[in-house]
């Protein structure tokens, strides 16, 4: 008999870049939930491109608090810096179909020319996080962009959102919270593929990962959604299959604000050493809003 795929598989794919915490729980719920409702497969991936930022003993902290916590997850568990591999070959598949460039810029050369062409405000696209990245190496000459590679100049990689969305025509996802969206693929501009010091980026290995993993849904904040919009565009350009998406909301303390640091303890380590069981813990990352049911 051959295998019947399982019907729903979800990730929790948090960063080791600190300890884990209520907001992380929220999420983690979420995920798992959705996979108990349904039967299926929960992920975890540990989302550690960042080299400067992530620690391999947040990583051993975070499994052991979830495992505490009474998560269990398939394994092997995968880690996204040992598969640096699988995002060059996506960044080479989006360089041959034409749609990345490299871009030269400082983060002061894109502020200064954000800067000048705020005296002409047609000219600053504004994004969901604020200013868009003003196309300045879209427009170097083709020649020019290779003699400055060919030259060891440090660069990063660029989507050409608006000669992608050409080729793709328009795009739409399920998202269990709004429904068929249409994917507003130039919301956050010409979004990097691939940083100066590190070879990929949020965007292209999150959305390489879940295409790999068999991710059927994926289940993140709210404060994610704006990058679903541009993950939607990478999967048709590179041919991968579209999961569902479901945004939840982010936790909230009790005036209707995101959790923070000023709302005491939220950190899991804290309030198991203040001897909160993790009933306690996941009755508090539950928050006040129940699940599958917000937008
Ligand atoms: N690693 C991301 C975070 O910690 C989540 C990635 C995603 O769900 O797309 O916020």
């Amino acid at each position: 008999m051959p295998e019947t795929p399982n019907p729903v598989t979800t990730r929790f794919a948090p960063s080791p870049t600190g300890f884990l915490h209520l907001g992380h729980v929220h999420s983690c719920l979420f995920a798992a939930n959705a996979v108990l409702d349904a039967g299926g497969r929960f992920l975890l991936r540990i989302e550690d491109i960042d080299p400067n930022r992530c620690r391999p003993e947040y990583e051993v902290m975070l499994k052991e608090d979830l495992a505490w916590l009474g998560f269990s997850w398939e394994e092997p568990v995968r880690r996204q810096s040992d598969h640096m591999a699988d995002y060059a070959a996506a960044l080479d598949r989006l360089s041959a179909l034409g749609v990345a460039y490299p871009c030269f810029c400082s983060r002061k050369e894109i502020a200064d020319e954000i800067a000048r062409a705020g005296n002409a405000p047609h000219l600053v696209a504004m994004g969901p996080e604020g200013p868009l990245y003003p196309g300045i190496c879209r427009h170097l000459p083709r020649e020019t962009a290779l003699a400055r590679v060919a030259a060891g100049e440090a660069h990063a990689v660029r989507l050409d959102v608006a000669k992608a969305a050409t080729l793709t025509g328009p795009l739409s996802w399920h998202d269990r919270g709004r429904g068929e969206v249409a994917a507003d693929t130039g919301l956050l501009g010409d979004i990097v593929l691939a940083r100066r010091d590190v070879r990929t980026s949020y965007h292209l290995s999150v959305t390489v990962d879940d295409a790999i993993q068999g991710v059927t849904l994926v289940t993140r904040g709210e404060d994610l959604f704006h990058a679903t919009h541009v993950h939607r565009l990478l999967q048709a350009l590179l041919g991968l299959p579209v999961p569902d998406y479901h945004h939840h909301g982010l936790l909230l303390n009790a005036k209707g604000e995101r959790l923070s640091k000023r709302d005491g303890a939220t950190g899991i380590r804290t309030l198991r050493a203040q001897g909160l069981s993790p009933a306690d813990i996941l009755a508090r990352a539950t928050g006040n809003m129940p699940f599958g049911t917000e937008g």
